[in-house]
């Protein structure tokens, strides 16, 4: 569409391509939302609901084998990147917008399980479906143009966790004991 646009109209439409996106206002939802607020949610459910019911037998179940990986941009970034474009780019084929790394499912469980302070086990759960196996964009292009994604997974990860935390209610989190 933004290259009819651009061909019909003139229009200086350009189409961005992010890749797996995180950050505040993110989907929380356990059962609909994507890998890095499902991971987080279910570790504070497990968390809160162990600190009230004494439980010491908890484990934090993965969907799937944990061996695929992907790649994450902090929705930040990306903002930066559009702001980015709009300055520096004007052409018709679209252009990738990812961080350039990639993350094992097994890696984030580890590094989610350290940032909420649990300390109970990860298990995984080869049932739920691992989906494509491997999701790395090619933004070699962006990199050229002199854009620098500033990537720092750890804090970005940290970030938004302390976003969701600040509209945490504890309540949503118990699970009923019988
Ligand atoms: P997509 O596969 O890139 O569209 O995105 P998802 O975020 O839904 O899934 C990415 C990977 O995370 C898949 O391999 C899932 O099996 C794995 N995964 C592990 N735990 C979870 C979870 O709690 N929720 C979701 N959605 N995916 C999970």
């Amino acid at each position: 569409m933004c290259q009819a646009h651009r061909q019909q109209y003139g229009f200086d439409a350009i189409s961005a391509m992010p890749t797996n996106l995180f950050g505040p206002n993110d989907n929380f939802d356990p059962e609909k939302s994507h890998v890095l607020p499902g991971m987080i949610s279910e570790a504070i459910r497990i968390c809160v609901n162990n600190d009230l019911r004494e439980k010491n037998d908890i484990e934090i179940v993965v969907w799937g084998t944990g061996t695929p990986s992907r790649e994450f941009l902090h929705c930040d970034a990306l903002a930066d990147a559009a702001l980015f474009f709009m300055q520096n780019y004007s052409d018709p084929s679209h252009i990738k917008v990812g961080s350039g790394k990639e993350i094992t499912m097994k890696q984030l469980a580890e590094l989610v399980k350290e940032m909420v302070g649990f300390e109970g086990e990860i298990q995984y759960d080869p049932s739920k479906p691992d989906g494509t196996m491997k999701k790395l964009l090619d933004s070699s292009k962006l990199v050229a143009m002199g854009w620098d994604p500033k990537i720092k997974f750890k804090e970005d990860l940290v970030d938004a966790y302390q976003r969701y935390l600040d509209n945490f209610e504890v309540e949503d989190f118990l699970t009923c004991s019988d």
